[in-house]
């Protein structure tokens, strides 16, 4: 259980020969959603030995080409291996027209559904539901209409104790009523106490991701406690004039959002693509939030 990351792509606009657009994999017990889909995705999914077909949903941001210009390319891909399952895409409207027309161009059709669930900056919120997490849309402060994720993992179930049904030798309606969240009180009057008789609930894990932006506080509430946050860091402090021009953050902006929403743990990444290292960019956001690490591609950060 819990919530596992894995990092695609991690660049802003220009790709390189080392780091790729924006892409990440999140996993929640083997149900991988996509978020961002920036060129070469495919390449990547391939490179990092995960499975196209285990993807059940995507989630676009916004519609700059270094989110999306990867995804007619994975659904032509996706069809060619013969998917069947329904895909669900999360993105702004003109997505659903951008896909159509490559699509007709080709005279293609897919042999699986595309469901399309159209985001909007007014009505942001949970988007989907699934067994193991809610998932919703925060808005940020891009140039066009852009969309935070955050992901919440859904309770586990009550297990009850072993030596709980032993030592009160409960019988299987007692034990239905416990794991219904209920105490249970006997014919004699006896009180045995729900929380007495469960094994802790596990934490439920939270997971924001939040590109591209300016800071700003309209997600604050909604990745509020995350325990890991991706946090978008184009550029570094020297270049804060250029960064709230492109509304984009810089590294120590990035850490300051990950303290003021009290989160456990910061992904910086969109790393402009003037940066071959990154060590300063990561030493720069450390000052003010330790607990950061570097979007590498590759990397796989659980909660
Ligand atoms: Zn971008
Ligand atoms: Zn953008």
């Amino acid at each position: 259980m819990g919530i596992s990351v894995t990092i695609l792509g991690s660049n802003s606009a220009i790709p390189t020969t080392e780091r790729r657009p924006t892409a990440q994999i999140v996993d929640v017990n083997q149900d991988y959603t996509l978020v961002d889909c920036g060129e070469g995705t495919q390449i990547q999914l391939r490179k990092y030995g995960i499975k196209f077909q285990r993807i059940s949903r995507i989630l676009i941001s916004h519609m700059h080409g270094d989110h999306y210009f990867g995804l007619i390319g994975l659904l032509n891909t996706m069809h060619l291996l013969c998917r069947e399952k329904d895909l669900h895409i999360y993105a702004p409207a003109p997505l659903q027209k951008i896909i159509n027309i490559q699509l007709e161009a080709a005279h293609s059709k897919l042999r699986f559904n595309v469901i399309y669930h159209e985001l909007s900056m007014g009505n942001c919120g949970v988007i989907c539901e699934s067994k193991q997490v809610d998932i919703s849309s925060t808005p940020v402060k891009h140039r066009i209409d852009c969309f935070g994720f955050v992901f919440q993992e859904k309770s586990h179930g009550i297990n009850i104790r072993k030596e709980a049904i032993q030592q009160h030798n409960l019988t299987l309606e007692e034990i239905l009523q416990v794991k219904a969240g209920k105490d249970v009180i006997r014919e004699s009057g006896e009180l045995l106490k729900n929380k007495e008789l469960i094994v802790d609930p596990a934490p439920l894990a939270k997971y924001s991701f939040i590109s591209d932006t300016k800071p700003n506080p309209s997600y604050l509430d909604a990745i509020q406690d995350s325990d890991l946050l991706y946090h978008e860091a184009t550029f570094m402090n020297d270049m804060s004039k250029r960064a709230n021009e492109t509304f984009h953050s810089t590294t120590t902006q990035a850490a300051d959002v990950a303290l003021k929403a009290n989160c456990k743990r910061l992904i910086i990444g969109h790393f402009s693509s003037r940066y071959h290292s990154l060590e300063p960019l990561l030493n720069e956001a450390r000052q003010t939030f330790k607990n950061t690490e570097l979007a590498v591609e590759g990397a796989v950060f659980n909660v």
